[in-house]
């Protein structure tokens, strides 16, 4: 029985992304990029194996280690890879290049070793992006398929290739020798890579014959191929866009089905909420200046079906001089060590496990100066804002526990970053005390209650309802 039949759902495959770095912690790939390739895996698989899904399970794993980054296939590569995988997962693993001793054939874009049982693939870090499809191709490997041209992986059909061809593949064949596909279809069941809906293909490297392959080719009674360009599976690598048949379908929903009743791989969540659109960002405000750098606070607003935010903070509005980035689960983090004096630019991108299609924030400014006590007034042991949220008709209680008096402005701020409330040079006194203030006049929304002394600021966010 074809197990998809049986199946009415989507199963979600947990994959585990192993983001490689040298030693000193440099040339990983962009965690970005990460997110735009799970999005771009799922969107693919999504039109043509919709029952066939994938998630991150428990983040992402950082690798820093030279043989696994720039060598990983050597022992001293491979057991880094060994020892980082995880069980029931399906192990992506993100070095420089993918290259192999063994793979004689130019350059690797990625793999996966169907003789290694090893429950991983390996793609190199310039493949991982939204557009490439080598992650789809690499995935349809791990879940059982064949390249169409089975049997002509290390031998692609040439000018040089006796044509028509013989009954029998170049491959020296295993675990025997694979026979050549015919146009007809008569022998689909035990030729090339066994499945009926993909016909005959050679494996013909020409860029001549993306689209429409004209290199002549004959099968073994005499009649000329037709390969399928567009499927994923083949080696047709700029001929867009890709798709998988209904066959290359049912095999991997097979063999999903199998692994997880093997114990080999876990089956995901039955679904995962989908993530809204992008999220506002509050503070630092833009464009704003002489902001403390020793410890910086930034806060953007919740998004629905967010579990994460990656955060994202350069000199460089491309983000990608010196950027730092944070995977952030919430929806604020202070980020200390930012240099004094200088203009930074952060953008923020929600997402979840499953859901990775939101795009960035808008991009903000801010610019430090050489103050560094931003977070702390030290005559300050604590204070709280209450009721939170809070409705109209309630009145805002600041609670204030000081070890030394001292004196502050209490601001208001809209997410815009207008100021739209201020109670200036408030006298706090040593010990306990609270002050009340009135938001009757402002509307429902979030609002940021500063607490501004010579000796610095300190935010909190409200939610008025
Ligand atoms: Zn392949």
């Amino acid at each position: 029985m074809n197990p998809s039949l049986s199946r009415d759902a989507v199963t979600y495959i947990p994959l585990k992304f192993h983001l490689i770095a040298n030693a000193a912690g440099l040339g990983r790939v962009n965690e970005h990029k990460v997110l735009d390739q799970l999005a771009n895996l799922n969107s693919f698989y999504q039109e043509f194996a919709p029952d066939i899904q994938f998630y991150m399970v428990d983040g992402l794993n950082y690798i820093d280690n030279d043989a696994a980054f720039s060598t990983h296939f050597t022992g001293a590569g491979q057991a880094q890879l060994i020892n980082n995988r995880v069980d029931n997962a399906l192990n992506v693993f993100i070095p420089l290049d993918a290259n192999t001793t063994s793979g004689g054939q130019g350059i690797t874009l990625g793999y996966y070793d169907p003789n290694s049982g090893a429950d991983w693939v390996v793609i190199r870090k310039a493949d991982i992006n939204g557009q490439s499809e080598t992650l789809s191709h690499e995935v349809g490997h791990f879940l059982g398929l064949l390249h169409p041209f089975n049997g002509w992986d290390f031998e692609p059909f040439d000018n040089n290739t006796v044509n028509p061809v013989g009954t029998y593949s170049p491959s020296v064949g295993f675990p025997s020798l694979i026979p050549n596909e015919k146009q007809n279809g008569s022998n689909c069941e035990t030729a090339g890579d066994f499945i009926c809906d993909t016909p005959p293909d050679y494996n013909h490297f020409n860029t001549n014959w993306e689209f429409n392959y004209v290199g002549g080719a004959k099968d073994p009674d005499g009649v000329t191929i037709d390969p399928d360009e567009t499927n994923i599976m083949s080696y047709f690598i700029n001929c867009n866009p890709k798709s998988f048949t209904t066959d290359q379908v049912n095999l991997m929903t097979v063999d999903v089905v199998q692994r997880i009743a093997n114990n080999t791989l876990n089956q995901g969540p039955a679904s995962f909420a989908s993530v809204g659109d992008e999220t506002a960002l509050s503070f630092p405000l833009d464009e704003a200046l002489n902001v403390p750098h020793n410890e910086v606070e930034f806060i953007w607003d919740d998004v629905d079906g967010a579990t994460a935010y990656l955060l994202e903070i350069d000199k460089f509005s491309t983000f990608n001089i010196e950027p730092e980035r944070y995977f952030v689960y919430g929806n604020n983090k202070v980020i200390s060590g930012i240099d004094a004096n200088r203009t930074y630019y952060w953008r923020v991108r929600p997402f979840n496990a499953y859901d990775t299609f939101s795009p960035n924030s808008e991009t903000r400014k801010f610019t430090t100066g050489n103050t560094t006590n931003t977070n702390e007034i030290a005559a300050l042991k604590d204070w709280a804002i209450t009721p939170n949220p809070i409705s109209t008709n309630e009145s805002l209680k600041i609670m204030i526990n000081a070890d030394q008096a001292f004196e502050a402005d209490i601001e208001i701020f809209s997410l815009n970053g207008k100021l739209v409330q201020k109670i200036s040079n408030q006298y706090f006194g040593q010990g306990q005390q609270s002050i009340e203030t009135d938001l009757s006049k402002l509307n429902k929304g979030i609002y940021i209650v500063s607490l501004v002394s010579e000796k610095g600021i300190l935010n909190k966010k409200i939610a008025i309802q």
